[in-house]
């Protein structure tokens, strides 16, 4: 093989090729990897371990070995999620990420998930899985704290304004006055077929969320502009619908994971499961489709 004639670019799309190859046939190596232990077949083979015989046969760490027999033992119970353990479809880490929240009865949502999500989006549902099982999610305190930063002297009002006893009336009336000024202020919602959304929307739509993402207790920069009634079936760019997001949540959004979503943010909250399929997931889906998701 004459390497040297490659041009950069056929080069890389050969490593690409080839890596993503050696990925995959490791990952089917190691779904063996259970049943081989379950025999004991290493010991036949003039194996001392596991681990020296995966290390001999595929060059596997033994903390892979580790991981892939830990996984497999938690999903024991969990035949579609062991199935892409078995088969090398997926790798072991994000099934590992899965396996301690999946039961026998989430057993094939989740490995939905695994399947549609990447790494990050699946991390975010799996630690909303596991709040979920730590509070009642429609439990709600009558009164709850909030923390922000604000500048010394703005903090020393504060601190005295709340000692009154009509304080949090004192605080709505706030609230509403700013909202009625933030009202005054939008840019009106845009008729169009354009996809193109008017430059006035976007600033205002980036200014609410400081160019951060709209997603309640998210901190990540937003990276691209949401419209949470689906643009293709309405054609029209309204601020009131429009919503930045990372990429994250706009993935999530998009698999149907955000609950409220036609709501202010505020209301948002993760679904367990996706919406039911209408014709806004199957725009969707058409969307992922397009962009190779
Ligand atoms: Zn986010």
């Amino acid at each position: 093989m004459k390497f040297t004639k490659l041009s950069d670019k056929d080069l890389y799309a050969l490593c690409k090729e080839y890596g993503q190859k050696a990925r995959f046939w490791r990952r089917r190596f190691a779904g063996l990897l259970p049943e081989v232990e379950r025999r004991g077949l290493y010991r036949r083979r003039r194996c001392g371990s596991i681990y020296e015989f995966a290390a001999k046969l595929a060059g596997m760490s033994k903390e892979s070995v580790d991981t892939v027999l830990r996984v497999a033992r938690k999903l024991e119970d969990k035949p579609q999620l062991k199935e892409l353990l078995e088969s090398g479809a997926q790798s072991w880490t994000k099934l590992e990420r899965v396996a301690y929240v999946a039961t026998h009865e989430t057993d094939g949502d989740w490995a939905d998930r695994v399947v549609t999500l990447p790494q990050i989006a699946l991390k975010v549902l799996v630690q909303n899985s596991r709040l979920e099982t730590a509070v009642d999610r429609n439990f709600q305190p009558e009164k709850t704290t909030v923390e922000f930063e604000t500048f010394p002297r703005l903090a020393s009002k504060f601190n005295q304004l709340k000692k009154r006893a009509d304080f949090n009336e004192v605080l709505e009336e706030f609230l509403e006055m700013l909202e009625a000024r933030e009202e005054a202020r939008k840019p009106q919602a845009v008729s169009t077929h354009s996809r193109h959304i008017p430059v006035a929307i976007e600033q205002f739509v980036r200014e609410r969320t400081n160019d951060l993402c709209a997603f309640p207790t998210c901190t990540k920069p937003g990276t691209s502009l949401h419209h949470t009634q689906r643009w293709a079936l309405e054609n029209i760019h309204d601020p009131d619908r429009l919503h930045l997001l990372c990429t994250d949540h706009e993935r999530l959004a998009h698999q149907g994971y955000i609950e409220n979503e036609e709501l202010p943010p505020e209301h948002w909250r993760l679904r367990n499961y996706p919406a039911e399929r209408g014709a806004a997931s199957l725009i969707d889906e058409l969307v992922n489709v397009h962009r190779g998701g």
